[in-house]
């Protein structure tokens, strides 16, 4: 199903993203969404619905399901998986895998879930995740998904800047545990956390330097890459890219989707992003606003995003309610 929601020259959003939790058992340093034990969001079943069905009312055909950890709401991610099934889109599951302590029980979840209707599955793995979930998990939860003939399998590392650890995590899985991973895709971004400034472990990059794409921090080879995304957050926040250091473009709650997507032809802001780059908004910025983001040092275009997003006066630079935004709707 090809994708139709840019009435304008907006990026046709071909994925969405549905955080329907911010518990997980485990609270990596890392996380996106600063998730754990004691939290409790869960996204509301009928505001997860409704933009459901108006992402497949856009004819986006792809949708993710994560958290958080998924299985700690298993009710309401086995409730997406059967309703995006059912409007005939594509599910992916995100997961830790915490769940897949022998390869039987590996087995038992994951054969639910295929009987679901999902297909994609994608499984966690890095030295933050290793803190706390034992590498034989993946192994399991891995040997169950071949198994059980899911068609798409990856391994979701966050290592990019520390490549090294990552291989040996590889080598690992298949020579010490005889994971056969020839047709699991690895997939591995820069490390990023909501907790960046404490982040030492990457190499830190002038703006200049972060300018050259062809760099290792860069998510994206050519620019608008990396906004292809729509996250929609447990609250009702949504957010052009895989994950939410870039400022909300909305809120489900007070605006559709459609006109989101459509407000964003007016944002001066995310056009410079989706143009050319986060860098490229931190030197408009600086020229025009008088901030220092220029003289700063990055590990990342995606911390560049946090940390102009994560500034209070800038949080909202991309919704059209911002005094610096512009306003625009649909009928
Ligand atoms: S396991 Fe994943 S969802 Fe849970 S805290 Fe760690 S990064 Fe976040
Ligand atoms: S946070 Fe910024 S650089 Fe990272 S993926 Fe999103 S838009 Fe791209």
């Amino acid at each position: 199903m090809e994708s139709d929601n840019t009435p304008n020259s907006i990026p046709n959003f071909y994925l969405a993203t549905f955080i329907i939790t911010y518990k997980c058992p485990f609270s990596c340093p890392m996380c996106f969404f600063s998730c754990g034990p004691e939290r409790n969001e869960v996204m509301p079943k009928e505001m997860a619905f409704k933009t459901l069905e108006e992402i497949r009312n856009l004819k986006i055909s792809t949708v993710c399901v994560t958290g958080g950890e998924p299985f700690l709401q298993i009710d309401l991610m086995h409730d997406l998986i059967i309703k995006a099934v059912s409007y005939g889109m594509t599910v992916i599951l995100v997961t830790n895998a915490f769940w897949a302590v022998s390869k039987e029980a590996a087995l038992e979840k994951l054969s639910i879930l295929k009987k679901l209707g999902l297909k994609w599955i994608q499984f966690s793995l890095d030295d933050q995740h290793l803190r706390f979930i034992p590498i034989s998990r993946i192994a399991n939860a891995l040997e169950a998904a071949i198994e059980l003939g899911f068609e798409d399998i990856k391994i979701l590392g966050s290592s990019k800047g520390n490549t090294g650890k990552f291989k040996y995590q590889l080598f690992y899985l298949e020579k010490i545990l005889g994971i056969c991973i020839d047709n699991v895709d690895i997939i591995d971004r820069p490390h990023v956390s909501n907790q960046y400034f404490e982040d030492h472990e990457q190499a830190k990059f002038s703006l200049q330097e972060l300018e050259k794409t062809e760099n290792s921090a860069s998510p994206a080879n050519k620019p608008g890459d990396c906004l292809t995304e729509l996250l929609i957050d447990v609250n009702g926040d949504v957010y052009p890219c895989c994950n939410n250091f870039i400022g909300r473009i909305g809120n489900v709650y007070n605006n559709n989707i459609k006109d989101i997507i459509y407000n964003l032809n007016y944002n001066h802001y995310f056009n410079i992003i989706w143009r050319s780059d986060p860098c490229k908004l931190a030197r408009y910025l600086d020229k025009t606003l008088n901030t220092d983001f220029c003289d700063k040092r990055y590990g990342s275009w995606c911390e560049l995003c946090a940390q102009i997003f994560q500034n209070d006066s800038f949080r909202d630079l991309l919704t059209n309610t911002h005094p610096y935004g512009c306003r625009k709707k649909t009928n």
